[in-house]
């Protein structure tokens, strides 16, 4: 198919004006100056013709297709039997295509769920973006996320457990290094989980299989420690003490010489923190971030999707907060676009318009560089070369 658009996103921040991809099957294999391009695919092809953005389809680092996004996620979790929750997931994982989401990576499920509606994505049965799954999380007794299954103690246990998500197909390995809110009767979201000796069985574990590892880590403490194990991701990276917050230069810059990414995943409804944490505890937590991007820390966007407040919609929402934080548009796409794509370990896949990349492309009415909302005014999107129309199925 050749998709022409008024201008096409082809690198960070760079359109070509007037431009057309030519996509086969799952993959681009051209992209270029319209004319140029409509000679090589020749009069046969069919075409999608269109006049505003073509750019890459979005990423959302951190979801939770499990969760339901609603007051009480972790009860209605435990409520749904797994038929039923699958039959959810696979409406969650629509929901985010048509906002554009290409690409997620779910960062904990329960008994595999997220593997097998990844499975049936990939195999075209069922619609919805590619899946990067980390199947059950590893958390300690009791700790956060117990309720998934992913208990562990000690590093044999825990060593099995990264074997048996790696044996399911995980493309990336969880672990609850701190407690976290969702989890009531558990640790608190400063504390600690693991030892450094569990850490680094994990990380060994997962490295060997040339997997990456997400720590979820909220408390300073627990950032330091994930650090030291040689993680690949930091999720939240919150700073968080027994009584405040406590940035450390040091772990940051060490977080940017090892390439560590670290991935916010601030809520869609990020303007109602002050309410929940108080004015100037929010204003602390945000400049936070803001003195990351600044020390040159790779950032890249998710939104924790499932959790209180955060819908399968959000990703764009959540994306303002760095442009309140003074981001420039086109580093705030390249963290939901190329950038995320690379933290993954998809670089060489999907966040890009490039021959040989698979076909996630996201086509917006307006000029995305110039005002990020025209990322909501989604006109269609390729998942792998799949079409889909949310505007068209909605009439
Ligand atoms: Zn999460």
């Amino acid at each position: 198919m050749l998709i022409t658009g008024g201008r096409v996103l082809v690198g960070s921040g760079a359109y070509l004006e007037d431009g057309a991809v030519l996509i086969e099957g799952d993959s681009i294999t051209a992209v270029g100056p319209r004319k140029e391009i409509e000679q090589q695919a020749g009069v046969n092809v069919p075409r999608f013709a269109f006049d505003g953005t073509v750019m890459p389809g979005l990423i959302d680092a951190h979801v939770h297709l499990a969760f339901d996004g609603g007051p009480d996620p972790v009860a209605t979790l435990q409520n749904s039997t797994d038929e039923v929750l699958f039959e959810d997931m696979r409406r969650r994982a629509e929901q985010l295509l048509h906002s554009g989401v290409t690409t997620v990576r779910d960062l904990g499920d329960r008994g595999g769920l997220a593997l097998r509606l990844a499975a049936e994505i990939s195999d075209r049965r069922t619609p919805g973006p590619r899946i990067v799954s980390a199947g059950t999380p590893a958390t300690t007794v009791g700790g956060h996320c117990h309720f998934l299954g992913g208990e562990v103690s000690g590093e044999a246990e825990i060593r099995n457990l990264v074997r048996r998500n790696l044996a399911a197909g995980a493309g990336v390995i969880k672990a609850m290094v701190t407690g976290g809110g969702l989890t009531k009767d558990g640790p608190k979201s400063h504390q600690s989980q693991f030892t450094a000796g569990e850490l680094a069985a994990l990380v060994d574990e997962a490295h060997k299989a040339g997997v990456p590892v997400a720590a979820h880590a909220h408390g300073a403490d627990g950032i330091a420690a994930a650090v030291e194990a040689g993680v690949d991701t930091i999720e939240h990276c919150t700073w968080m003490t027994s009584d405040g917050l406590d940035f450390r230069p040091d772990v940051v810059q060490k977080i940017i010489t090892q390439g560590i990414a670290v991935c916010p995943a601030v809520s869609p409804h990020w303007q109602m923190l002050p309410r929940f944490f108080g004015e100037e505890r929010a204003a602390a937590m945000f400049d936070l971030v803001r003195r990351m991007a600044d020390a040159g820390v790779r950032l890249m966007a998710g939104t924790d999707a499932g959790v209180q407040r955060a819908g399968f919609d959000g990703l764009v929402p959540a994306l303002s907060f760095y442009s309140y934080l003074g981001l420039p548009n086109a580093s705030i796409i390249d963290m939901a676009t190329s950038d995320a794509a690379t933290a993954l370990g998809l670089g060489s896949v999907t966040g890009r318009i490039a021959p040989g990349y698979r076909a996630d492309l996201l086509l917006v009415d307006g000029d995305p560089l110039a005002e990020l909302d025209a990322l909501k005014d989604v006109r269609a999107v390729f998942a792998s070369g799949l079409r889909y129309e949310p505007n068209a199925a909605a009439e």
